[in-house]
């Protein structure tokens, strides 16, 4: 049985993973802001470093897998471009970082991390945004969103996506990385009835945009389908899946770019 990492793990599709790998008898280190084994701030370095560290100690420099679900949805808010970019970008790219070396020691580690659909199907996203967090620089990527005012958020999000995936993606073919035994993937859910839905449902305009999106399977999706998503990219069906992306949305990729392949 493995010991697995799961960041976001007190809530949706985090804890439904945790949920289904300790059900399968592995043995799950959760890290979240509260009701977890490593309780962190992922929107700060400082929570960041202890984040990774803490998980480093309890699993004594082996870990099997590792599941980056730890995210913020675009809700409004002033300092909502921050928060997203800090926990959904660096959230994930500084604990990898963190722990590669955990991931090599067991020579067969599998790592799934949060995208989302928006990185295909969410228009104006700021290439410049991406580029600058992908160059490390949280600064320069929140420049890129003040011409959107009130849409600030929703581009911080879709940037915070698609430079994680590209972060993901390069990563995944590197020779530390890939010749090390780490298969790097990620899951790109689309509307999930999961809290930070839930929240965006509660704000009318919010939910306007979100019903208004075409989901041709319809309704919302379930947590613990994509937590079975990701527990199967978990295991050993995933040894020959490097830097892919598996969409699971109900169908809006589709209907938006049907030909875009
Ligand atoms: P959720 O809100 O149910 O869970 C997110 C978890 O992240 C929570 O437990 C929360 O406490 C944790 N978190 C937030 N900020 C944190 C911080 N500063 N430090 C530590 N932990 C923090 O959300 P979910 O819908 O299960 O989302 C999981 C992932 O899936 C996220 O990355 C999200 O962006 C992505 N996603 C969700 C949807 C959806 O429709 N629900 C769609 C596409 C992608």
């Amino acid at each position: 049985m493995g010991v697995y990492a799961v960041t976001g793990s007190a809530s949706g599709m985090g804890a439904a993973v945790v949920q289904r790998l300790i059900d399968a008898g592995h043995r799950v280190i959760t890290v979240d802001i509260a009701q977890a084994d490593v309780v962190a701030d992922l929107s700060t370095a400082g929570g960041r470093r202890d984040a990774a560290e803490k998980v480093l100690a309890a699993c004594g420099g082996r870990l099997d897998g590792a599941v980056l679900a730890a995210g913020l949805g675009p809700s409004p808010g002033r300092d909502r471009p921050r928060l997203i970019t800090q926990v959904n970008y660096f959230g994930v790219v500084d604990l990898l970082e963190g722990w590669r070396e955990a991931l090599a020691a067991t020579g067969n580690a599998k790592v799934v991390v949060f995208s989302s659909n928006s990185t295909t199907t969410m228009p104006m996203v700021p290439n410049r945004a991406i580029a600058a967090l992908l160059d490390g620089d949280a600064e320069r990527a929140l420049r890129a969103y003040r011409p959107f005012a009130k849409m600030a958020p929703t581009m911080a999000y879709g940037a915070s996506k698609v430079a994680v995936t590209h972060w993901m993606r390069r990563r995944s073919v590197e020779p530390e990385w890939v010749r090390a035994g780490i298969r790097l993937n990620a899951i790109a859910p689309g509307a999930v009835l999961t809290p930070l839905l839930e929240k965006q449902l509660a704000t009318p305009g919010e939910a306007r945009a979100i019903k208004s999106f075409p989901v041709p399977a319809g309704g919302y999706g379930d947590a613990g389908l994509l937590a079975d998503w990701v527990v199967h990219m978990l295991g050993p069906a995933a040894d020959f899946m490097v830097g892919s992306v598996v969409i699971v949305d109900g169908g809006s990729d589709a209907w938006f770019r049907a030909d875009d392949w």
